[in-house]
């Protein structure tokens, strides 16, 4: 046996990004865990790691594209030649004046992203999968508290304390994106004694954990929490001290006169849940030492900003913010900025539209929307030129594929593809890969240098750490970041002028007295050790009036009318409700979360017998005795926007009877592994972002994830 040693470093089998310790014998990664330094777990994603390092589909070399767009025939390249296509091509979209043309699609791993710096310095722009997830409850706690909690972080569940309630709204912290940590630390505070809610219509695993299970109406938590808050509110239980002292003068009074009709019975008829259980989990609330929700866009879909304000709302009325196992606020890690530091591009001054290329539909829209909607949009009326894709897949796990599968192949009147570049920087060929001209080969989170700074990290409090290269690339790998920095070498030099990505990482350290090194010897972790509750005690929120702000009265009126929290579930969910009786609830997994090709066509992730290998419809067993459907029938799924399923039926008391689920993430046409298993793309179904404009949030900008749909055998 040769020499075997444990490195630290961080997970990236999805987007929740833990510590993790990877156990490396004679130069291969063989084994990972959880790092005890930040009270590290991991999952079986991340324990499969090894699996996707060294999966027979990576790619190693440059290439490019030898037949159409999406037939995916490709030969051999040299580096020179890719970056000089890809610089040809920048050039020229800039000396045409048309920079903003650039869209690179990714997800940024941290604010000291270099990929995004680059965009600012040429004049591209990012577009991420966002809307996807939360992009309105960002919005949501800017606007009430001036302060964004990180997207993936829940509430410190290991500082619950006794007593406290812990909420999980449509949040799958068991099988999903949250940190592989938060499961035991779950079950910890109910060992300590807290209590474990779980709203859901479908019985998930953290519904088995959950000391109370409420199979609510998808869509229905902005209602249930109205109803709660209402309650508290009329019986005198909120926090009268937290109230008095840090909510905006005026504001509490107009929401006690907002709410006064927002009973638990009027919002049981929207949530569908008894107004009994509504004032149960109040009154407990209320009383409660710590509440700590922990939720996305809401449950399924439809009306996330408000979804997101009525959370807010109740984490004001009941006290729980930045308190321990309450809702946790950010704090900022002192980094050095890497001067010059590039604007970036007024697109709105240049009559471009950051939400989208239609300036007049989209003008009142004050976040991204749905990327692959967008990207389609913006191609068919040539606004979007150049595409680089990183570690997303828009051709398959994202709704809209169609369209944006038909959009990058359109030609103009000369015989040209409208969109003159596509990029896609993979580990491994995936459906958007498919359709690129120039693949690149990425290095795996095993592989490469990066440092990751968010506002605030689960583990650890807010902090840094790193990511370093435990093993050799293959081939020629190359890190995305190392491609971007090299392009912003070649087209914006006076932005980088720092020799490499580790020489840019030591500038920004430098504003904590570290360096990569330094941070590399104490285990690549840094954090100020303490999770700084209360940290509004000192100078305020981070809103104008430093208060929580519980009215937004520049939403009063057209065409937002979003001042207070509509409690109506969407428009989708009430329409076409005959011809289409059912809602699709799109879900996820422990095997498959992100939308990453590494992890769709992971072996270990994909076995038929410790894995998942296809998704099935799940149908409440009720329901489908009514429709003369047995378990392991195959059914055809219709949706209202055209699209058809034909996929295997499921039987399952843990689903409501209204409701039928699909597991998101399958329906690969490309992947050694991933082409074996069986399963369709719910995106097929769901429909994109344009088809459902009228329904959407008016300023978050919120990408749907589910529709109603009718089932045939
Ligand atoms: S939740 Fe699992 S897959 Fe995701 S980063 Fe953590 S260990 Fe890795």
């Amino acid at each position: 046996m040769g020499t075997s040693k444990w490195v630290p470093t961080v997970c990236y089998q999805c987007k929740a990004e833990c510590s993790i310790l990877a156990r490396v014998e004679d130069g291969k990664v063989k084994e990972i865990r959880g790092n005890p330094k930040s009270h590290g777990k991991v999952c079986v994603k991340g324990m499969s790691g090894p699996a996707t390092q060294y999966n027979s589909d990576r790619l190693l070399y440059p290439l490019k594209r030898v037949g159409k767009r999406g037939e995916g025939k490709f030969e051999r390249i040299s580096w020179d030649e890719a970056l000089d296509t890809i610089t040809k091509k920048l050039k020229e979209l800039k000396n045409r004046g048309e920079a903003h043309k650039l869209t690179a699609s990714f997800f940024p791993h941290s604010i000291t992203d270099p990929k995004w710096r680059f965009l600012n310095a040429y004049g591209g722009f990012i577009n991420t999968a966002l809307p996807h997830c939360d992009s309105a409850k960002i919005v949501a706690f800017l606007r009430t508290v001036g302060g964004v909690p990180n997207h993936h972080i829940p509430p410190a569940w290991f500082t619950m304390p006794k007593g406290g309630i812990m909420i999980l709204a449509g949040r799958h912290a068991f099988g999903g994106l949250d940190n592989a940590a938060v499961p035991r630390d779950i079950l910890d505070a109910k060992e300590r004694g807290a209590k474990l809610v779980v709203l859901d219509p479908i019985f998930t695993p953290d519904a088995a954990k959950a000391d109370q299970w409420i199979p609510i109406k998808p869509g229905g938590d902005t209602a249930f929490f109205l109803g709660m808050t209402q309650h508290i509110i009329a019986k005198n239980l909120y926090n009268k001290e937290f109230v008095d002292n840090w909510v905006r003068d005026g504001d509490f009074a107009k929401l006690k006169k907002w709410i006064a009709d927002k009973t638990p019975e009027a919002m049981s008829k929207i949530c569908g849940v008894e107004p009994a259980v509504i004032k149960k989990l109040a009154v407990e609330c209320a009383k409660a030492p710590a509440v700590g929700v922990d939720s996305f866009k809401g449950i399924m879909l439809g009306q996330a900003l408000d979804w997101g304000h009525a959370w807010n709302i109740f984490l004001a009325v009941t006290g729980n913010y930045d308190n321990p196992g309450g809702q946790p606020l950010p704090e900022l890690t002192p980094m050095a900025p890497v001067a010059p530091g590039p604007g970036g591009p007024d697109l709105h001054e240049l009559g471009f539209h950051r939400t989208g290329p239609n300036r007049t539909v989209f003008d009142k829209y004050g976040f991204i929307m749905e990327p692959t909607w967008y990207e389609a949009q913006a191609i068919r009326d040539d606004s979007l030129k150049v595409l680089i894709t990183s570690e997303c897949n828009p051709a398959l796990t994202e709704m809209g594929q169609s369209g944006w599968q038909e959009a990058v192949t359109m030609k103009d009147s000369k015989g040209k593809y409208k969109l003159e570049l596509l990029v896609s920087i993979e580990l491994m060929h995936s459906e958007t890969s498919k359709f690129a001209d120039i693949v690149l080969p990425d290095k795996s989170y095993f592989e490469r240098w990066e440092l990751l700074y968010m506002p605030w990290w689960y583990n650890f409090g807010h902090g840094i750490a790193l990511r370093q290269p435990v093993v050799e690339a293959p081939g020629e790998c190359r890190h995305s970041n190392e491609v971007f920095i090299e392009l912003g070498k070649r087209l914006a030099p006076e932005y980088f002028k720092f020799k490499d990505d580790l020489e840019y990482y030591d500038t920004q350290l430098a504003g904590l007295g570290l360096s990569v090194k330094k941070l590399q010897d104490m285990g690549g972790l840094w954090s100020p050790g303490t999770m700084g509750f209360y940290k509004y005690r000192a100078g305020g929120f981070g809103t104008p009036s430093k208060k929580v702000h519980l009215h937004w009265e520049d939403l009063a009126g057209a065409p937002a009318y979003q001042d207070w929290p509509r409690p109506g579930t969407a428009p989708e969910y009430e329409e076409n409700v005959k011809e289409f009786p059912f809602i699709l609830l799109s879900y996820r997994s422990i095997y498959h979360t992100g939308s990453g090709q590494w992890s769709h066509n992971n072996p270990h992730l994909r076995d038929s017998v410790s894995g998942m290998h296809e998704n099935h419809l799940l149908i409440n067993t009720a329901t489908a005795r009514k429709l003369g459907i047995a378990d392991g029938d195959l059914v055809m799924v219709e949706a209202p926007n055209g699209g058809k399923v034909r996929i295997a039926a499921r039987l399952s008391e843990g689903i409501r009877p209204d409701c039928v689920g699909m597991h998101h993430g399958f329906g690969s046409t490309i992947g050694r592994v991933a082409t074996q298993g069986k399963g369709v793309s719910d995106n097929l179904l769901v429909p994109d972002a344009g088809a459902t404009l009228q329904w959407q949030d008016v300023v978050a900008g919120e990408a749907h994830v589910s529709t109603r749909v009718r089932i045939g055998k």
